[in-house]
């Protein structure tokens, strides 16, 4: 899926979540979930998040391929350990929400991911990056988003 696909939803699921657990429209939350969506990429060089963190992605690349490690539940449960013992609960499970949308839309393609990584067992879907399907799921997602900020969900 295309950067902006993972921002989008990260947003959409930050604000579902966020209003879910009774913080409200809590702009904190649905901005570490955002951020959190881009992070699983950091396994790929050509990534955006990757230009920031390029050190620690020639490392995590390197070692464990795209859409290995990075792209598991693995990965979530020690993102959530460390967020949550530096940072306590409340950002723990935004920056969770904002990882698992990007693992969600990831299991939605063709190459699929591989949840339970190191085991073989692949989660895939019908779409393409950067093709029309893409670009419907983006579209859904904008216009689900829009109705979700829009509306009670607020
Ligand atoms: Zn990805």
């Amino acid at each position: 899926m295309m950067f902006l696909t993972h921002l989008v939803f990260g947003f959409l699921c930050g604000v579902i979540v966020s209003k879910l657990l009774g913080y409200g429209s809590s702009y904190l939350f649905v901005l570490v979930a955002v951020v959190a969506s881009s992070f699983p990429d950091i396994d790929v060089l050509s990534s955006r998040i990757s230009r920031f963190l390029s050190p620690f992605s020639v490392v995590a690349g390197s070692l464990f391929g795209h859409r290995g490690f990075f792209h598991s539940i693995l990965a979530l449960a020690a993102l959530f350990l460390v967020v949550f013992s530096v940072f306590g609960a409340f950002l723990a499970v935004s920056a969770a929400v904002g990882y698992s949308s990007h693992l969600l839309l990831d299991a939605l393609t063709v190459k699929g991911i591989r949840p339970f990584w190191p085991f073989r067992f692949r989660l895939r879907g019908f779409v393409r990056a950067g093709s029309l399907s893409e670009q419907l799921v983006m579209a859904l997602i904008i216009g689900i988003s829009a109705v979700a900020v829009f509306s009670g969900l607020r």
